[in-house]
């Protein structure tokens, strides 16, 4: 039996920024049961950076992870992680004050945006429909995520500082040990003294192995399926653009469009895959928001964005279970967040706080700790 540290279950981004993060001074295994770790959320994202997305506390994670995904440190990468992309928030008329309320709510975290008149936001993006825009919000700060280049440096350099990762690895069991955990695989059993749940739409499950009541989380799909984009037109600088009700959206991918119509169908945790009533839905609002005939699809694909009711993280060790520490619920932000989000963990399990960068911002720990679903 292999004795660790830290066992990390999944290898999503959630579990590769965290061993990244603590292997500097822990002996860290992860155990991944794909054969490669990006293969869930992690690989299905539309890989967007958008400091004014989602609660206070997410948007407090996203800035707080700025630096280091703008500059990551000497040799962590090699290349830019982030490409700048811009986002634009579309309103129709009858959506002004909604869109002002938006503007109101960004501004504190995000102060680089900027309202934008109608004529504005057709000059950005020419095959919106006139009748569809009354007004916008340009968040210029906005961009692009290599999430591929980011997620395999994070293994790479946890890999370099002595962890252990394994893929075809599932974790069957798990039952206290001592004053640690064993972890059970089919290819043999692990101890450890700190187990972190970071199993994605499967944490709930994983919660249950250990004998750790659920804490609700509902995975929720999501599909993005590529289509051409009108004739005669580069799209390479377009902003990603989204409607202010997150309806739909769309963005520029390898020459295509990639678009969403922003679902959120509640399913069991699974290898989801794109249903066509989902795509059909994102032809329809693509083509009523713009000036667009679409006449070639590309490939389209589905992932799971994973939620408790209140829509922030769980981070945080189990009230009254030591050792059992919870890195889930990332929704549709664990990409943009991860620095922040892996630095809070490992400060947290080394028993150290909030790190000064997030206290900064304001950001509440109340509000994606655990103990916050246990009253
Ligand atoms: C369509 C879509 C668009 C998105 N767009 C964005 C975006 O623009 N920006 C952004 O920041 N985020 C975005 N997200 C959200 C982001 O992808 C997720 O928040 C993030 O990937 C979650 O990472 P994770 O590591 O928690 O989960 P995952 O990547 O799902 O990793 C969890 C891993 O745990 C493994 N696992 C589960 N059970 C076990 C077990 N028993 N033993 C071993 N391993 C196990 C799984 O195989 C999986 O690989 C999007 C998501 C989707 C689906």
């Amino acid at each position: 039996m292999e004795r660790i540290d830290i066992l990390i279950v999944g290898g999503g981004i959630a579990g590769a920024a965290l061993a990244y993060a603590l292997s500097v001074d822990h002996r860290v295994a992860l155990l991944e049961r794909e054969t490669h770790c990006g293969y869930h959320a992690t690989g299905r994202s539309v890989a967007v950076y958008s400091e004014t997305y989602g609660s206070r506390a997410i948007r407090a994670l996203t800035v707080a992870s700025g630096p280091f995904l703008r500059h990551p440190p000497d040799g962590f990468s090699p290349g830019p992680i982030l490409h700048p992309r811009g986002a634009l928030h579309i309103a129709r008329g009858d959506q002004l004050e909604k869109l002002t309320a938006a503007l109101i709510e960004m501004q504190p975290l995000a102060p680089a945006i900027n309202p934008l008149t109608a004529p504005e936001c057709l000059t950005l993006v020419p095959f919106l429909r006139p009748d569809q825009v009354g007004a916008g919000i340009l968040e210029s700060g906005a961009c692009d995520i290599d999430v591929d280049l980011l997620h395999q440096a994070y293994l790479r350099a946890a890999r370099a500082q002595g962890a252990i990762i394994r893929t075809e690895m599932p974790v069957i069991g798990i039952r206290p040990d001592g004053d640690g955990w064993r972890v059970d695989t089919p290819a043999g059993s692990w101890q450890t003294w700190t187990l972190v749940n970071a199993a994605g739409a499967w944490a709930d499950q994983v919660a249950q192995l250990a004998g750790v009541a659920p804490v609700g989380l509902e995975p929720r799909r999501r599909t993005v399926t590529l289509v051409e984009p009108p004739a005669g037109l580069d799209i390479a600088r377009l902003p990603f653009v989204v409607d202010i009700d997150e309806s739909f959206y769309f963005k520029p991918s390898a020459g295509m469009l990639a678009v969403s119509p922003a679902d959120e169908t509640l399913v069991e945790p699974a290898d989801v895959q794109p249903e066509e009533l989902d795509i059909a839905s994102a032809m329809d609002r693509l083509q009523t928001a713009c000036n667009i005939q679409v006449t070639r699809k590309g490939r389209s694909w589905a992932g799971l964005r994973s939620f408790v009711a209140d829509r922030n993280p769980v981070i945080g060790f189990e009230p009254r279970i030591p050792g059992f520490f919870w890195l889930a619920a990332l929704g549709g932000y664990g990409i943009q967040t991860a620095p922040a989000v892996a630095g809070l963990a490992a400060s947290l399990i080394r028993d150290q706080g909030v790190p000064d960068r997030l206290t900064s911002l304001h950001f509440d720990l109340a509000t994606v700790s655990p103990d916050r679903l246990r009253r």
